[in-house]
């Protein structure tokens, strides 16, 4: 058990300061109502997350955003590298895309019955991604990749599932995770994760369930680049053993290149689910895939009411205009490998062991701790010290469109002021005094 003697209390200043235009008043009272009201308690946004652990909170509630800038509701300016989970790939309120919604608003917003865009949308898909040839909406991308699996179960007559990481919120998906209650024991045994690039143990899995397995479903890049044979050993282990490959691309769509993915490794999966940057920030998510497995989709029910708003359609069929016409996907990884080339100076100017990890559209904070201080500790100083530098980041880096070369300047004078301050408390070895919240048990290593 470890001890909580490192518990800092000393008082640092506020993290807040309120610039032209805040309203501390209205953010406190705001602040206060989200804590006692909101009851998935994730009130201040996604840096909450990130530093809940740490006992970190961030008092901050987003007012406006635009391009790749947000506001709060105390008149401070962040450069949002966090992009609404990376839906906003375009920035938020892109022109072109607002005026579609607008358009449509206009028109009315759920119709009754499938409306033009729609069908669009799913024409554009079906142009846009190798393995589209049929696709049915969601709003989330758990909806979607539910349905996968449900869908690949039905076609298979099998129920295990394999799978790699986050992939939704739904009971077959967080079985893996041992942390989440409320999930059936039976659930449970009905998935396995798989080792990420390592073609052999996934081997070894397939030969330990050789009739069970359902579906083999994968987030498919993630932290690492895989070794060139990765995806085609997936592809050929799931026709061995009978399984549905299933892409997950809810992040790595329209990001990573306008056909995701499987355009980048020319790998044709059985099934695919999108979302996020598919209509830039609105709730729409595509399940889509090959003509016979799709055709079977009545068949298990994969129906909502809100499947009809016409808002997302619109939004989604403006934004792949852009993803079709315009160099968005090379753009945003040029961003991210400048701001990785930046990042890797300054932690060799303040000798601190830490990487941007993944594909450059998608990059992920690092740190390779040694002293007392743990990684979460490391990461919950780095994160508020971004956050206090104006950086609106909880670790992911996920470059959006409006980003440029001032963007790159701005975001790196952070970082050197930012990793100053973590090389000072690894200097110090010890958090106290810097963290400006009480750390917990979980920023220390064992003693
Ligand atoms: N798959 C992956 C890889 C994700 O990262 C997420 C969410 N971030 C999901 C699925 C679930 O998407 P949503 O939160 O829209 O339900």
């Amino acid at each position: 058990m470890k001890s909580r003697k490192h518990m800092s209390t000393k008082a640092l200043p506020p993290i807040d300061t309120l610039a032209e235009g805040g309203n501390l008043q209205r953010t406190e009272a705001l602040t206060r109502q989200a804590d006692k009201f909101l009851a998935h308690r994730r009130p201040l946004g996604p840096l909450e997350y990130a530093l809940s652990q740490s006992g970190f909170t961030v008092p901050k509630l987003a007012e406006q955003g635009n391009g790749c800038r947000i506001h709060d509701t105390l008149g401070n300016e962040f450069i949002d590298w966090h992009q609404g989970f990376g839906a906003t790939l375009l920035g938020h309120r892109n022109s072109e895309v607002e005026n579609a919604i607008r358009e449509q608003l206009g028109k009315g917003v759920n119709l009754s019955a499938s409306s033009s865009p729609e069908v669009e949308v799913a024409v554009a898909l079906c142009d846009m991604i190798p393995s589209a040839e049929m696709v049915s909406f969601g709003k989330n991308g758990s909806d979607a990749t539910h349905a996968a699996i449900r869908l690949a179960r039905a076609i298979t007559g099998r129920e295990m599932v394999f799978t790699t990481e986050y992939h939704g919120f739904h009971n077959w998906s967080l079985a893996s995770d041992p942390t989440c209650e409320g999930i059936p024991q039976r659930q449970r045994n009905l998935i396995r994760t798989i080792p990420y690039n390592d073609i052999e143990a996934l081997e070894e899995m397939f030969r330990e369930f050789p009739d069970e397995v359902a579906g083999l479903i994968v987030d498919p890049i993630r932290r690492e680049i895989p070794n060139s044979d990765w995806f085609e050993g997936l592809r050929s282990l799931a026709d061995r053993y009978g399984a549905l490959l299933i892409f997950d691309e809810v992040v790595t769509g329209f990001r990573f290149s306008p056909g995701g993915v499987q355009e980048l490794y020319g790998i044709i999966p059985d099934l695919t689910c999108v979302a996020k940057a598919l209509a830039n920030g609105m709730p729409l998510s595509a399940l889509l895939g090959k003509r016979r497995y799709m055709e079977k989709l009545p068949q298990i029910y994969f129906g909502m009411t809100y499947r009809g708003e016409a808002l997302s359609y619109a939004s989604a069929l403006a934004s792949l205009n852009i993803y079709k016409r315009e160099p968005v996907h090379e753009h945003v990884a040029n961003i991210g490998t400048a701001l990785r080339e930046r990042f890797d100076i300054l932690a060799a100017k303040y000798d601190i062991p830490t990487t941007l990890k993944g594909h450059p559209a998608r990059m992920e904070v690092a740190f390779g701790c040694a002293g007392r201080i743990s990684d979460l500790g490391i990461k919950s100083l780095f994160v508020q010290e971004l956050v206090r530098n104006g950086i609106y980041s909880d670790g992911l880096f996920l470059p959006s469109y409006p980003m440029n070369e001032e963007v790159i300047e701005l975001t790196a004078t952070a970082l050197d002021k930012t990793m100053g301050v973590v090389r000072a408390a690894k200097d110090c070895n010890t958090l106290e005094g810097f963290l400006v919240y009480p750390t917990s048990e979980d920023c220390y290593r064992e003693a």
